[in-house]
């Protein structure tokens, strides 16, 4: 028999003790789809029937849906169109072709078993009361007629997607996305009813679906799953049907511009769709392939890739689009495939927890696999927000603060979970996050206790200290004297402060020119620690964080250099001459380099 490692037997007892915490496991729901692209109207005209399993442990008198679109309505007073006037000072005006276009999700009718439901709809949210209480554990099933009118983007707005827009046609392309009515979440805080905004996009149940989309012959469809059936019609139209088991979402092109490109990568299938980006299908591949190695197989058969003109760079489960096709764009909208489509999450309140993951993801890939330099992580930039990352997307009060807050900080707090944890550590944590929660909404907790659980460590101060404060970091090298010593080494004293709030173990290193001369961890507990190096050669250099792996805001007090004066001094002998005439060479706060 083998010898089994007792750290290992222990690590697997605790995996199997950690229990599903994922918040929104309640609902069972699955949707069949039959809808229809009127290219002429330039709308998708549907029907859906909706099947509701009532997990939530409570008899539910009301139903609620979202229905997006309504948020670009003309003349609405919308909570998405006051944003774009508070964050933004601009207006839907400049995204629509003409005066005559509008976009909306019309709801005409909802019917359980041949009975009308009387509805009402308010902002982007439809409200319905059952006839009688679905009681826990029964099923209900509903049949809705929708229309879903796209925006026809105009012209000169090429992509809409610094509006949120995600939805519509331009030059013949049609973006289909958030275009039914879907079931609102309700999870253990009852249910979660949020309108449309310009920040926070996400949070649906997980489930089934099947779409039936009947569009032009000469169209080529992607669309959320795998193309299962085709029929032609005699009207010159045909039906593709397109299935898809546990997503929490489909979403849908068309055009008959689209060329395709397909092969499988690391087992799945992948599938391009492009206008003029020839190489779109490499630069997907490549990711794809990165991410399947890295953080575990894609969760589903088929990822498909799309050019489109309107909407921006976006995800969607098994279909991304794509806008510009920049290495960032495309590594970070397939990255969401691991961070939003599998592992899902409450993108209104927890937005960093696959923002935060993705941002990272995208930048370990350009880093680790493209070689690109590591100065390209956003947290190389960062400014402290100021406000927590786990903010609700409807508390932040600019944009800048919440792309600093969520994207910028919540990558960054999983670059320093890296160095902190060690790598190793850290990438098999991930893994196991992946593996726990994929099919599921997680939750920053669940996350936590799977981070804290893989590396035995309690890491409750790490995350309460980046994710619920603002607390900055900010440590500085002070008091650095270097004495030359009659034996013709150097006797080097300085002290590391912290001037922050937040505290953090910090990497010391003292150089001679390009040689390490010796590496210190400072533990960063406390206002202030000594440090001494007793060496050979003159230190020229002290860094703290050389690879950069803190959240740090102010970094121009992290180094110390030896003037070139001075070091032309210590070569003439000069230091030494000091030296031993009782002086020391110090630097104080008015000379170190800011
Ligand atoms: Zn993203």
């Amino acid at each position: 028999m083998r010898p089994v490692l007792p750290g290992f037997v222990a690590l697997l007892a605790l995996l199997g003790a950690l229990a599903p915490r994922a918040l929104a496991l309640p609902n069972e729901v699955s949707y069949t789809i039959s809808a229809r692209l009127d290219v002429v109207q330039r709308r998708v005209v549907g029907t859906q029937r909706v099947t509701l399993i009532n997990h939530t442990g409570e008899a539910l008198s009301e139903l609620f849906f979202n229905l997006p679109p309504n948020a670009f309505s003309r003349h609405s007073d919308t909570a998405y169109q006051r944003d774009l006037k508070r964050f933004l000072n601009a207006t839907l005006g400049a995204v629509f072709s003409g005066n005559s276009d509008d976009a909306s999700l019309t709801v005409q009718s909802v019917t359980v078993q041949g009975k009308q439901l009387q509805f009402s709809v308010q902002d982007t949210l439809l409200r319905l009361s059952l006839p009688q209480p679905l009681e826990p554990e029964r099923s209900v099933t509903l049949q809705i007629a929708f229309v879903n009118d796209l925006i026809e983007a105009a012209a000169g707005n090429v992509f809409a997607g610094s509006y949120a827009v995600r939805s519509g046609v331009r030059e013949g392309v049609y973006t289909v996305a958030k275009w039914y009515p879907q079931l609102a979440v309700f999870d253990p805080r009852g249910w979660q009813l949020h309108p449309y905004r310009l920040m926070g996009e996400f949070y649906a149940d997980f489930g089934d679906y099947t779409v039936q989309l009947t569009v032009p012959q000469a169209f080529v469809v992607g669309a959320t799953g795998e193309q299962t059936n085709q029929q032609n019609h005699p009207d010159g139209s045909k039906t593709l049907t397109f299935r898809a088991r546990n997503v929490h979402d489909v979403a849908w092109v068309a055009s008959e511009r689209f060329s395709v490109s397909e092969s499988v990568v690391a087992g799945k299938t992948l599938r391009t769709l492009w206008l003029n980006n020839s190489t779109l299908y490499d630069l997907v591949a490549d990711s794809f392939g990165y991410y399947s190695d890295a953080f575990g197989p894609y969760a589903y058969d088929t990822l498909t890739a799309v050019q489109v003109t309107v909407g921006g760079g976006m995800e969607y489960p098994g279909i991304v689009m794509i806008a510009r096709g920049s290495v960032e764009e495309v590594s970070h909208e397939v990255a969401h495939q691991w961070w939003y489509a599998a592992v899902g999450n409450d993108e209104f309140d927890e937005t960093w927890l696959d923002e935060g993951p993705t941002t990272f993801s995208s930048e370990r890939y350009r880093i680790e696999a493209r070689g690109e330099s590591s100065d390209l992580r956003r947290m190389v930039g960062f400014k402290e927000p100021g406000i927590p990352v786990l903010t609700a997307a409807s508390g932040f009060v600019s944009l800048r603060t919440f792309g600093e807050a969520i994207y910028t900080k919540g990558s960054g707090v999983l670059w320093m979970l890296r160095g902190l944890l060690g790598v190793e550590t850290f990438d098999r944590a991930l893994l196991a996050y992946y593996e726990r929660f994929m099919y599921k909404n997680a939750t920053t907790q669940d996350l936590i206790d799977t981070f804290e659980t893989v590396s035995g460590q309690d890491l409750r101060w790490f995350f309460d200290q980046w994710l619920r404060t603002s607390q900055a970091l900010d440590v500085a090298l002070d008091q650095v004297a270097v004495q030359a010593q009659p034996d013709g080494g150097y006797v080097t004293t300085f002290a590391v402060v912290n001037e922050g709030s937040a505290h953090m173990p910090v990497d010391v290193v003292a150089f001679a020119g390009d040689e390490v001369l010796r590496r210190w961890v400072w533990d960063g507990v406390g206002a202030s620690t000594a440090f001494s190096l007793n060496s050979a050669q003159r230190p020229t250099r002290i860094l703290l964080d050389p690879a950069h792996r803190l959240l740090e805001a102010d970094r121009q007090d992290d180094v110390w250099e030896a003037s070139p004066i001075k070091t032309l001094g210590a070569w003439l002998g000069l230091g030494a001459i000091a030296a031993l005439a009782g002086k020391r060479w110090r630097l104080t706060s008015a000379n170190r380099v800011r």
